[in-house]
């Protein structure tokens, strides 16, 4: 069977009598035995998604299939998804079965998207590269000695190596973004708080935010549409009146663009990422909008306040995990104390167990004021930048990641060096501003690049309008 690419083009070979949705599941599930080497996924519902697939198909036939019929989706394992297992990619959450399932999902399934299964990512969703995974690395599938990024690692190649049509990952500093720079493909995170995040495993409360990854922009503003809005269940989610993202997307207006030279100059960005960027910019300078060079004082204090707020927040939504009630529990235990300590040790690993620690430090009454409070005025002083810039542009352009996809291996030894891997896209985490990765090139490795675009909180619409302008226009000329 031939690749699809886009909803778009499955709806009218559907209508064209040139494929079902058995078809399509059987198509995925072929890739998905094919390629199994790439570990994109912790487990496949098979049986389930064929049966889906019936159901959807026979709505087609009589015409009333939801907006999301023809979707074949894979799910981050930070999803819940009633009856169905649920791990973080962890051995502490072994033997876990969700018993409900998270909002973002449900609205999924009730306009007919597909739900074929559960993908790796890196333990509890901590991580750049897919590697802190109880269950293995994920690959990428354009080189498979590198890594396709985290923590969304898995969801991110799903979609690479059309394993299913799209992914819901979650993003706390990056984890949709910079896979899908890593693996050539579109990755949106919208505002914080724009999609419930019931059901979704927490990390770090005020920064998780569920996000898409698909092969183009239209699906992804329709995941969103579909999504997005208030929800009974989470009372952090925005009420305001959800836009129809997918029918807003032909907007062909000048914006006026902010980059910011700090990101461009800075030390770890690599040679071809920057060329290549900067050629996106020259090309939309050409095109007539207005792009300018703009400061942002801040950039070596994001990473830092990132990881001392996250972990805080981290060591405190982990605190549930004691082995008492579900999950693993370690079998040589004496009495309470040894098994909290034993679970804890052997059910985390250690990456999770690092982040538990350090936010615990810095919540520990000696030093809450030096680091927690400091990092929380320094947030706030990000957000204020970042929105003032954002006042004054339409958008700010600046790299997904300042690498392409590393090797396997090459900075699991160097937490600090993995934790910089994250400095582009955390300015878009600390602020809670809306943020999309599109790819716009390769280096001379074959390796993809992405254009990450931060724009005004709740302004997805035009961040979606106008990457799908900007992939267009490359499209046509290369
Ligand atoms: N790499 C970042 C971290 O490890 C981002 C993770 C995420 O967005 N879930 O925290």
């Amino acid at each position: 069977m031939r690749q699809y690419n886009s909803l778009h083009d499955i709806r009218a070979a559907i209508a064209d009598g040139q494929v079902s949705c058995r078809q399509l599941v059987e198509h995925y599930l072929h890739n998905i035995r094919e390629k199994a080497a790439l570990n994109a996924f912790l487990e496949v519902f098979e049986e389930e998604a064929l049966l889906q697939a019936d159901t959807v198909d026979q709505k087609l036939a009589s015409g009333n299939a939801g907006k999301l019929a023809g979707m074949v989706i894979g799910i981050k394992d930070v999803l819940a998804y009633k009856g169905h297992s649920l791990q973080a990619s962890s051995r502490m959450l072994q033997g876990f079965k969700s018993l409900y399932t998270s909002s973002a999902i449900e609205r999924l399934l009730q306009e007919d998207a597909i739900i074929i299964g559960r993908q790796n990512c890196d333990e509890f969703a901590m991580g750049a590269s897919n590697e802190t995974s109880a269950f293995g690395n994920a690959l990428n599938a354009d080189d498979t000695s590198r890594v396709p990024g985290g923590s969304s690692g898995g969801s991110a190649v799903a979609v690479q190596a059309d394993l299913c049509l799209a992914s819901i990952g979650s993003d706390t500093g990056g984890s949709v973004r910079q896979p899908a720079s890593f693996c050539g493909v579109v990755g949106f995170k919208p505002t914080y708080s724009r999609i419930s995040r019931y059901g979704l495993i927490a990390y770090a409360s005020s920064f998780d935010q569920i996000g898409v990854i698909t092969k183009n922009v239209p699906d992804a503003a329709l995941l969103l549409e579909v999504m997005a809005g208030a929800d009974g269940m989470d009372s952090t989610a925005s009420q305001r009146e959800v836009p129809a993202y997918s029918e807003l997307l032909s907007a062909d207006k000048k914006y006026k663009i902010g980059y910011i030279q700090d990101c461009f100059d800075s030390e770890g960005l690599d040679a071809e990422v920057k060329d290549t960027i900067l050629g996106v910019k020259e090309m939309l300078k050409d095109a007539g909008h207005q792009v300018e060079a703009v400061d942002f004082p801040y950039l070596d204090y994001i990473v830092p306040t990132y990881y001392i707020l996250t972990t805080a927040e981290a060591s405190s939504n982990l605190g549930r995990y004691d082995g008492v009630r579900y999950g693993f529990r370690s079998e040589n235990v004496t009495d309470l104390t040894s098994l909290y300590k034993k679970t804890r040790s052997e059910g985390f690993g250690h990456e999770v167990q690092r982040r538990i620690m350090l936010g615990t430090f810095v919540l520990s009454a000696d030093y809450y004021d030096a680091y927690y409070t400091k990092a929380q005025k320094v947030r706030r002083l990000i957000k204020e930048k970042t929105d003032e810039l954002l006042q004054a542009y339409d958008f700010l352009i600046l790299p997904t990641a300042p690498t392409t996809a590393f090797k396997v291996g090459e900075n699991t030894t160097n937490p600090l060096a993995m934790y910089l891997a994250d400095i582009f896209t955390v300015q878009a985490s600390l602020a809670g501003v809306p943020a999309i990765s599109i790819p716009v090139g390769r280096d001379a490795n074959g390796l993809s690049i992405g254009l990450q675009l931060l724009t005004r909180s709740f302004e997805e619409a035009s961040l979606l309008a106008f990457s799908n302008q900007i992939l267009d226009k490359i499209s046509v000329e290369a």
